[in-house]
């Protein structure tokens, strides 16, 4: 049979410990025997970020402005342990950090749903995308410790040197304070990222805020997002048959339990930390959770969300056995591949990505998984494989779709 070939390359971004070793048994068995894989290859791992200053991230940051599309491997973020570990010449920034500042862009978060594992809530039949604001508000505060009884004010001073100020609190006593802030220019390329990427996968998008009580802070994101969908955006989602729906966070969060799923829900930075996290241990593992940094142009970054499982790394360096999970690193390459194949119209390549989506999951849902899988599924008589094996028993379901 003809490997599927590809016009345009995608940009591949290895990386660390156990998903790099991950990443090459996903080429080799799962990708290169059926695609002539064109990428454009760069090594974020530690040592080649090291040895070139983390060029080489900003290399891969801007040859994704390029190319538009990228798939990521799991880096290390480093912190004093691993200076020490790997002998670093800094403590350099996060490879996602990095990446994000030059592409701009949200993260999507989005789990894989597979049958035999079921969400806590059981009426969550589709998955539900978070995407989070990732600029500003608590994460970019100021605070202070107010000793005593006096007066705190917010003070702006505009460039001609005028001035505004409102009193934030006169205390009779200790108390504390905080100044947060966000910018215009971040939250509309928040708001187009979230459109586009509703646009991209056919699903509403939720946005919330509590702008009854917050009545100038978000009540700027909801006007901001409602702008931009009026000029930009209502057309084309009316034409798909989908909605923008804005609501309160706290009315978001009820709808949320009751929901069906099957939508994209954009939170504030704060809001998305905490939805996050509860979403994903609600939906059931890490390991099957993907996640794409899309930038309000349009660029597209695959990545699994999980990170090195550097714990199962070090077994696998002691020739110990590993059942570590490769769904999303598989879906990170699918969602990339068929990214590719959908701006070159490359069908083959799309029905590819399809395809061994359906194996990967298939593969499970016949009772064939990794030991993070076995825990939490309420299949019957599974096989609990390790790294290698699960991988090869998927390419075995893949041959015979
Ligand atoms: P982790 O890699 O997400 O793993 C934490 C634990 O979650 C693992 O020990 C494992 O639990 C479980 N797990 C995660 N992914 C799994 C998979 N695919 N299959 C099976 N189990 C999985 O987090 P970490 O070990 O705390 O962090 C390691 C490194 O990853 C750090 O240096 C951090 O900087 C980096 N990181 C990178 C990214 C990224 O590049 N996007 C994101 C997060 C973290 P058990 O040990 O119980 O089996
Ligand atoms: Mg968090």
């Amino acid at each position: 049979m003809d490997k599927i070939k590809m016009t345009t390359p995608i940009v591949e971004m290895d990386g660390d410990e156990m998903t790099r070793i991950l990443w090459q048994l996903i080429k080799d068995e799962l990708l290169c025997p059926f695609v002539e894989l064109n990428t454009e290859y760069y090594d974020l791992g530690l040592e080649h970020r090291n040895e070139t200053d983390d060029q080489v991230t900003k290399d891969a940051a801007l040859a994704t402005k390029k190319y538009k599309v990228a798939v990521k491997c799991a880096t290390i973020t480093p912190n004093a342990a691993r200076v020490e570990e790997y002998n670093l010449k800094e403590m350099w920034k996060s490879p996602n950090g990095t990446i994000r500042a030059i592409l701009d862009g949200t993260v999507f978060r989005a789990p894989i749903q597979v049958k035999g594992i079921t969400p806590c809530v059981r009426n969550w039949e589709k998955p539900i995308t978070i995407a989070r604001h990732a600029y500003g508000d608590v994460y970019k505060a100021v605070e202070m410790k107010v000793p005593g009884a006096g007066k705190v004010e917010l003070v702006y001073t505009a460039a001609d040197g005028s001035q505004q100020s409102v009193t934030v609190h006169e205390f009779d006593g200790p108390g504390v304070v905080q100044g947060m802030h966000n910018i215009n220019e971040s939250i509309e390329s928040f708001a187009r990222s979230c459109f586009t990427y509703a646009l991209d996968t056919r699903q509403s998008l939720w946005f919330a805020t509590k702008d009854t009580i917050s009545k100038k802070y978000d009540h700027t994101f909801k006007d901001i997002f409602q702008e931009i969908f009026d000029a930009e955006y209502k057309e084309k989602f009316d034409e798909y048959g989908i909605e923008y729906f804005y609501t309160l966070i706290d009315d978001a969060v009820a709808r949320v339990m009751k929901s069906k799923g099957g939508f994209i829900w954009a939170c504030k930075n704060y809001d998305g930390d905490v939805m996050s996290d509860m979403l994903s241990s609600a939906f059931g593992s890490l390991a099957m959770m993907t996640s794409v940094l899309v930038s309000p142009e349009g660029f597209f970054e695959y990545e699994a969300a999980h990170g090195t499982v550097q714990r199962h790394y070090y077994k696998h360096l002691k020739g110990e056995e590993t059942s570590t999970n490769p769904v999303a690193t598989i879906f990170a390459w699918t969602g990339a591949l068929r990214k590719r194949g959908e701006m070159d119209q490359n069908p083959d390549l799309m029905v590819f990505a399809n395809k061994l989506e359906r194996a990967t999951l298939q593969t499970i849902e016949n009772g064939t998984m990794t030991k993070d899988l076995a825990l939490i599924t309420e299949l019957k008589d599974v096989t609990v494989l390790n790294t290698q094996d699960f991988i090869k028993a998927i390419r075995t379901t893949l041959e015979s779709l």
